[in-house]
């Protein structure tokens, strides 16, 4: 069976780092599903999903710093030429972070590690709310 579901994400943007573990652990109980996938999807463009131990020093300052690495907010970004805007860093970091997430299900229940959670990274310069797709796909 097939069954997708929707989970709404507020954040404030800039690099925010949020725990979705329990939602999605939610939507997959609630599902009748033991045996499968779950396929978590961020819509848009400037934000990504991943996994981490989530503790205070890789979420309020490793993984920030990595991103600040690897795509500087003050940069100069062709995209911000093109649209006169001010993401451009944003939209680097969640192409290479990924919009996506595949977790096994197995007896109902996501096959995470004892200190895994799954996250959404907002890189956009502004809070939003985010729409992620869970489709889960099993038996
Ligand atoms: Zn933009």
């Amino acid at each position: 069976m097939v069954k997708t579901e929707k989970i709404k994400v507020k954040t404030k943007g800039n690099c925010d780092i949020v725990n979705i573990t329990e939602q999605v652990g939610e939507v997959v109980a609630e599902s009748a599903v033991r045996d499968g996938t779950v396929t978590l999807f961020n819509v848009g463009s400037t934000a990504g999903i991943t996994t981490t131990e989530y503790e205070p020093g890789l979420v309020n300052y490793d993984i920030k710093a990595a991103f600040e690495k690897i795509a500087p907010e003050n940069a100069r970004y062709e995209h911000e030429e093109t649209w006169h805007d001010d993401n451009g860093h944003a939209h680097v970091r969640a192409s290479l972070l990924g919009p996506s997430l595949s977790v096994p299900v197995v007896g109902g229940r996501l096959t995470l590690g004892t200190w895994q959670q799954i996250i959404l990274v907002d890189f956009d310069t502004r809070p939003r709310t985010r729409t992620v797709i869970c489709q889960i796909l099993g038996e």
